[in-house]
């Protein structure tokens, strides 16, 4: 699977190589191991969990010797993702309204022209607001996305009221019978309290237009960033309530085992990656492939 390829070298190939190179399983093989899951940033708490399951895999027999390592752990991190992919959003009447949060810099604005792209190409009608206000060269970039992508973009002045942006997006999306609404906001982590009071009264503005929305509240993490992404995870979740991650820039780390420790420890599935810079470069994630894909 593309933009899995550093990941799959660091963490298959050295657990092939453990393989190959150890007769039977011993101590020193499963602290080998453990090193292994934790260089590909599976995370310490999600680590320990599988090195637990590994352990008892070998006391009832399930794992006899170092080959039956590789479907064992297959096996068990797919589990492990798969259970988190439940919940899927309901349907509703549209517009289907996303609001998109993140810290600058992780790949949000791209992530949104992806977005914009992939649901026009399915025949939707999409709207994008651009509500971080904050930076102009971020309202520039998501026009620069609009053009590309056909998507009307809905904009303030630099420096006006996010949540005005917003409340004009879902106003237009009504009015004009858009499918989609995508809303973009700041990710300034410098004045984190202000952000998320930000983040918060978006909420309640689209709220009172279209009672359920938002419908889904995206995080967008960077993969390469590893643990910092859980903690990121951690911090917006306590202000908005978060339905899903999008994992960008998997394609250029060896860290892609952050992954399964976003379902395992956040409680969040992973909606979409980031495998690339273009327009395409966005998957939805599927739990199994992903299993498959690291295993292959
Ligand atoms: P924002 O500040 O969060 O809006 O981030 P941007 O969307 O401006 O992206 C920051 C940089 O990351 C840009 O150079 C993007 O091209 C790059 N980027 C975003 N997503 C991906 C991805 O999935 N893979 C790679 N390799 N680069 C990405």
């Amino acid at each position: 699977k593309a933009g899995l390829e550093k990941t799959r070298k660091s963490f298959t190939d050295k657990i092939e190589q453990l393989v190959v190179g150890y007769a039977t399983i011993d101590d020193e093989f499963l602290d080998d191991l453990e090193a292994v899951l934790l260089s590909a940033d599976v995370g310490v708490t999600t680590t320990t969990k599988l090195m637990t399951e590994i352990r008892n895999g070998i006391k009832n027999k399930q794992i006899n010797s170092p080959d039956d390592l590789k479907p064992f752990l297959k096996d068990k991190i797919s589990t492990m993702l798969v259970t988190k992919q439940q919940g899927e959003t309901v349907p509703h009447q549209p517009p289907h309204v996303i609001l998109v949060v993140g810290v600058n810099g992780v790949g949000k604005t791209t992530t949104i022209g992806k977005l914009a792209s992939y649901y026009h190409e399915a025949g939707k009608k999409v709207l994008v607001a651009a509500a971080d206000t904050f930076r102009a060269a971020a309202i520039d970039q998501l026009e620069v996305w609009g053009q590309r992508t056909s998507t009307e973009v809905i904009k303030h002045a630099e420096g006006s009221d996010p949540a005005a942006v917003a409340f004009d997006a879902v106003q237009a999306a009504k009015a004009r019978k858009a499918d989609i609404v995508i809303i973009d906001t700041a990710g300034r982590l410098h004045t984190k309290s202000n952000l998320m009071e930000e983040l918060k009264k978006i909420n309640r503005v689209i709220a009172k237009e279209i009672a359920a929305a938002p419908h889904e509240t995206l995080l967008v993490l960077d993969a390469t960033t590893g643990q910092n992404a859980i903690n990121q995870a951690k911090l917006f979740g306590d202000a908005v309530a978060l339905t899903g991650v999008v994992l960008t820039k998997l394609d250029g780390t060896a860290k892609g085992g952050v992954v399964i420790a976003i379902n395992n420890e956040l409680d969040l599935p992973v909606k979409w990656v980031g495998v690339g810079e273009g327009v395409n470069d966005l998957r939805p994630f599927a739990a199994d492939d992903f299993a498959a894909a690291l295993f292959a």
